[in-house]
């Protein structure tokens, strides 16, 4: 039976849970609200599957797929797209392109402001919701059984997540149920915490006086190169910060598996992988304008006839392997020195406690960095002026 010892060798993708056949396998969230399997093992009758099913090790399982992507550069037709999804629209488009027949998309959307989890949608309406990255760990919740249950029922089903998500779908499967199974992941840093998001929003409410009834986790109003997350109140007031964002970058506040994570390359699991397309302008001069470019990577024959059918809705430039890497693709993120005592500190004094010690909102230590920061600068101007006189 699945056990986890050792955090950095769990992605919670819920493929074991999905497929115990005793239901013995409950996904049980951590202080940082990550889901983690735990075994009933007075239900469990050590049949090995769920261990059997696991693709989060190096030698995850990418049959069928190319060993060298075919890369694009891309941009939905439609300009007045770009706003409403993260980087050039490209999941939009294979979503309009899907859709122009009868099928079932999953991808990620909102329970509650507080609760990102994956969704079930069979029309565009209901896949709008979709468009925007989260930065939060999505909850899947029997999504894998719901997919099986489609395929079963013969339904073309489309599946947008994250590498480790994508794997762990494809693992629980059966094999001839994947030939109506259509898979985009997307590049991925790594999944900050739901439960330091909760108690964020939380935190804004009270600071605010209202009730946050809309999020955006990077505004694109502020440019593609941008990253501000955006709240908008009931009391129709709006307001951006970059707290959560610095934290996540700090890699504080990402699931222990990310920093040991087997799909920071190209050897990818699904038929199309998604990402922005960082250091576009440094290669051509279409398109920037920072409005958003998205990498389109063909991974597969199934991912070729997708990229064909999308040409309708998008715009290519054909690129290669050269232009586009960037870390996601080279190396998992790094473990930051303090990684391991954020849990805790979390655990006593909340996200102020975190927010606070690592200077994202006022407190001693921010002060302290604002004060040698401005000190700092009048010694660069001081001896500035000095050598201009001397
Ligand atoms: C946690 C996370 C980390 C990322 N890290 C990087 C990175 O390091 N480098 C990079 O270039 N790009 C990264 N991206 C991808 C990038 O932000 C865009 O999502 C991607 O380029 C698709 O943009 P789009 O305009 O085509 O899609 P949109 O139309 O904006 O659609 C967004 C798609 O992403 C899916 N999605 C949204 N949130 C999540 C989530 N939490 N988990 C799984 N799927 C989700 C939705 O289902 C939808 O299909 C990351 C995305 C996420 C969610
Ligand atoms: S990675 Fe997925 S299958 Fe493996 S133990 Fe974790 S939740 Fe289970
Ligand atoms: S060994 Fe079999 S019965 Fe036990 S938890 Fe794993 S899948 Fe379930
Ligand atoms: S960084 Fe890797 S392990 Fe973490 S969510 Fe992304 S794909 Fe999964």
């Amino acid at each position: 039976m699945i056990q986890i010892s050792d955090k950095r060798n769990c992605c919670g993708c819920t493929a074991c849970a999905s497929i115990c056949p005793h239901k013995a396998i409950t996904m049980t969230p951590d202080v940082m609200g990550f889901l983690y399997p735990v075994v009933d093992t007075s239900l469990c009758v050590e049949c090995g599957l769920c261990e059997k099913v696991c693709q989060f090790h190096e030698g995850y399982d990418r049959y069928a797929n190319y060993d060298i992507p075919i890369v694009f550069g891309c941009r939905h037709k439609d300009e007045a797209e770009l706003v409403r999804s993260q980087s050039g629209a490209a999941a939009w488009a294979i979503m309009q392109t899907f859709l122009q027949e009868p099928g079932v998309v999953y991808g990620v959307g909102y329970e509650s402001v507080t609760h990102i989890v994956h969704k079930r949608a069979t029309t565009l309406e209901e896949c709008q919701e979709f468009r925007g990255s989260k930065y939060v760990q999505s909850n899947l919740r029997g999504v894998f059984q719901q997919v099986k249950d489609d395929l079963k029922a013969g339904h073309r089903v489309l599946f947008f997540g994250t590498g480790c998500q994508v794997s762990g779908l494809k693992s629980f499967l059966p094999l001839p149920l994947h030939d109506n199974l259509f898979v985009v992941d997307i590049v991925c840093h790594a999944t900050p915490s739901p439960a330091f998001w909760k108690a964020y929003v939380q935190y804004m409410e009270k600071k605010y006086n209202s009730t946050i009834t809309k999020v955006d986790f990077r505004d694109q109003t502020f440019g593609w190169h941008s990253h501000e997350e955006s709240f908008f109140f009931s009391n129709d007031k709006k307001v951006s910060s970059h707290i959560f964002r610095s934290l996540f970058y700090d890699h504080l506040i990402v699931r222990n598996s990310c920093l040991n994570c087997h799909f920071t390359n190209f050897k990818r699991v699904s038929d199309i992988t998604l990402s922005d397309f960082w250091g576009w302008e440094n290669h051509y001069k279409e398109w920037n304008d920072n409005k958003g470019v998205s990498l389109f990577l063909v991974n597969s024959d199934k991912g070729k006839q997708m990229f064909d059918k999308c040409q309708p809705f998008l715009s290519f430039i054909e690129s290669d392997i050269d232009k586009c890497v960037q870390p996601q693709l080279q190396h998992p993120a790094e473990q930051p020195v303090d990684y391991l005592i954020v849990p805790q500190l979390f655990q006593e004094k909340g996200f102020k406690g975190v927010a606070r010690k690592y200077g994202h909102i006022p407190g001693k230590k921010y002060y302290h960095n604002k004060i040698n920061a401005y000190i700092h600068q009048i010694h660069l101007i001081l001896s500035r002026i000095k050598h201009s006189f001397s």
